[in-house]
């Protein structure tokens, strides 16, 4: 074919890599610079992903380590121990005394606590603590109509832990033999609180008990409540808690943290009826740091409560509560 007459001088054409210009027979070569670079790159970034992959196979490896130690830990290191921790199924009550400690009667409506969050805050506790006796309260637990599965979770999750369950009686009649059977199947303890208006309820309750052969730990009367809190927040907070009896022996367990008392843990209630402001217990969280004892220490030191509660405040005869502050605050108005 005839070639174009500035194809003489002129051409460009390639030789399977760069561009060729000839000009008057010089031929000016063109290298595919970005083409080079482009492929460098990606050699680059092949060795690079190399070594990630190399890298996150070690790191699995490490993670194995780690987690075979840990393992290994968890087996020679005991749990920390607890000796007691108590925890509500519901937050109102069907008795509503005076000066309650959990401040029942100014729950204004029916507060369920929920299953999920129950059995998941017990799975979290047993991995770390060993603890000594659990009882489950409220309010009056037999007003939850899953009281039955309560039982059955803390047994599962605490198989050697003595378990009570705590009721003012009121509805142990009326509850059906699943309930008793899910005691004595569980081998959980009725605590019956006794209260002057139900005195004369204790034999038939205790039949009950012994009929659905259920271990009764039945209180003494209580006939004396005590009124505790300090709303102008002077007490010293170290002395208040030496003095606390409760100190010993009521943590409470509320969604997933462990607080020093039922005072300070449910003083929110308080707060809200009353439209106050009072510091309460945020607790430690139940499970974390509890293998070294952290939650479990952090008990043993006094709460920012602590300056808002004189423990022997003033005590005052069993009775319906109003609703009244004097009945909790020790500077309010009989
Ligand atoms: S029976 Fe117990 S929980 Fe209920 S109001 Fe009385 S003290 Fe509080
Ligand atoms: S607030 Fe402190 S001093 Fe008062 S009852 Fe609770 S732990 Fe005891």
């Amino acid at each position: 074919m005839k070639k174009h007459f500035l194809e003489r001088f002129f051409s460009l054409t390639t030789d399977g890599t760069d561009k060729i210009l000839t000009i008057f027979g010089i031929r000016i070569k063109f290298r595919r610079k970005h083409k080079e670079r482009l492929l460098a790159l990606k050699n680059r970034l092949n060795v690079l992903d190399d070594r990630l992959n190399r890298l996150s196979e070690e790191i699995g490896y490490h993670n194995y380590q780690i987690n075979n130690v840990r393992n290994v830990l968890g087996y020679v290191t005991p749990p920390a121990y607890m000796q007691y921790f108590e925890v509500h199924v519901t937050d109102h009550c069907n008795l509503n005394c005076k000066g309650c400690a959990h401040y029942c009667p100014l729950v204004t409506k029916p507060v369920f606590h929920d299953i999920d969050k129950f059995s998941a805050d017990f799975r979290e506790l047993s991995s770390k603590l060993t603890v000594e006796r659990i009882r489950l309260l409220g309010g009056e637990p037999l007003l939850h109509p899953d009281v039955n599965r309560f039982i059955a979770i803390a047994r599962r999750y605490f198989p050697y832990s003595e378990i009570h369950l705590v009721t003012n009686g009121i509805l142990l009649p009326t509850m059906k033999k699943g309930f008793w059977e899910t005691l004595q199947g569980n081998e959980v303890f009725l605590d019956i609180s006794q209260y002057p208006p139900l005195k004369d309820k204790q034999e038939l309750y205790k039949q009950l008990a012994a009929e659905n052969n259920v271990k009764l730990s039945s209180g003494i009367l209580t006939n004396k409540f005590w009124c505790s809190l300090n709303s102008k927040g002077d007490s010293d907070a170290n002395e208040s808690y030496r003095q606390c009896l409760s100190m010993k022996n009521c943590p409470n367990l509320r969604n997933g943290r462990m607080m020093v008392c039922p005072e300070a843990c449910y003083l929110d209630i308080y707060n809200e009826y009353f439209n106050e402001k009072i510091p309460f217990d945020k607790g430690s969280g139940a499970g974390r740091g509890a293998r070294q004892g952290g939650g479990v220490r952090y008990l043993k030191s006094p709460s920012e409560a602590c300056k808002y509660c004189i423990p022997c405040g003033r005590n005052f005869e069993w009775g319906v509560s109003m609703k009244d502050k004097s009945e909790w605050d020790v500077h309010a108005r009989v």
